[in-house]
């Protein structure tokens, strides 16, 4: 079993999850572009590299959890980045969301050093990473996935094989366009009603008494009923997300006339000052 974990990124997501893998008893040098968080993670066990290099070169296992491609593709091959240490023996997890195209070029220049590359994005937002029970995607080499599964269930309660490096991102962004639908449905739902004359709170008690309510419904109701987002999963991350769907829908010659409208109204969000409000805010972009 790899014991020791190179780990780049600690934002919401890496910090929580770096924490997850010091508490699972791997040995953990993290790195991180802004100096703050990796400060935290040292008073809890963690040595701090001072380049993605350095924390590449002590881990068998080298995690990214990063914001997206352009943050990745300077963090692996930018200066001093981690792809100079790895090779052989070694292996990348990328669990970043990011587009499955980038995940595939991504896997293709890591394998030329001779490591192995895992794409491994994750299901599930803050209280998920807090708690080890993110849902993680997996793509790449069944050997390789399996060589470093006992480090992600360390932060994961389940590993979903997906097929080979990129399909574990593929997804990723296909699942995250039923989360987006489901949001803006309910939005679109609550926006229509008041414009009818219901009120919010007897259409919302309609729609979670019946069958239509779910596990995503109950977490957004309270946010629409009082009418304030705080951030679950941001929404520049479900509008950063959806463009890499619209992208591989394209790529793919897929019927996407929801996701197509879906994409532009998360964009407004962030174009308006709403990105890092939550994406059931989605009902702000309605108008
Ligand atoms: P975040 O809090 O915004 O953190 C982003 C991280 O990327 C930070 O460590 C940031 O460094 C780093 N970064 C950004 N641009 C960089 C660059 N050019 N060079 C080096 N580092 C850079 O994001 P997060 O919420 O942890 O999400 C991380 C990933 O997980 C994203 O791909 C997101 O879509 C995905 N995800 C998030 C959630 C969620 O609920 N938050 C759920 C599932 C998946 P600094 O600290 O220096 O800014």
């Amino acid at each position: 079993m790899a014991q020791r974990i190179g780990f780049l990124g600690l934002g919401i997501m890496g910090t929580a999850m770096s924490g997850n893998c010091l508490r699972a008893g791997f040995d953990v040098m993290v790195w991180n572009r802004s100096p703050g968080p990796a400060a935290r993670l040292a008073a809890e066990g963690a040595t701090v590299a001072k380049t993605p290099a350095e924390a590449a070169a002590h881990g068998d296992v080298t995690i990214v959890m990063l914001t997206g491609p352009e943050a990745c593709e300077a963090v692996l091959f930018g200066p001093d980045g981690a792809a100079a240490s790895l090779g052989p023996g070694k292996t990348l997890v990328n669990m970043s969301t990011i587009s499955p195209a980038y995940a595939r070029q991504a896997a293709a220049c890591v394998r030329e050093t001779g490591a192995e590359y895992v794409d491994a994005p994750v299901s599930g937002s803050k209280k998920p990473a807090e708690d080890a029970t993110l849902v993680i995607l997996a793509g790449g080499r069944e050997e390789a996935i399996a060589a470093v599964e006992p480090v992600l269930l360390a932060m994961g309660k389940k590993v979903a094989r997906c097929g080979e490096a990129g399909m574990g991102s593929t997804m990723k962004v296909t699942v995250n366009v039923l989360l987006g639908i489901m949001a803006e449905g309910l939005a679109e739902t609550v926006r229509l009603g008041e414009s009818l004359g219901l009120s919010r709170q007897a259409l919302l008690d309609v729609v979670m008494a019946g069958p239509m309510a779910n596990d995503l419904f109950r977490l957004k109701d309270p946010m629409f009923r009082v009418d304030d987002y705080p951030a679950q999963f941001p929404a520049k991350h479900m509008a950063k997300d959806l463009t890499f769907a619209v992208e591989a829908a394209r790529d793919a010659g897929a019927n996407i006339p929801v996701l197509s409208v879906l994409a532009p109204l998360y964009h407004t969000l962030v174009d308006t000052g709403l990105g890092d409000a939550d994406f059931a805010a989605v009902i702000k972009a309605l108008g």
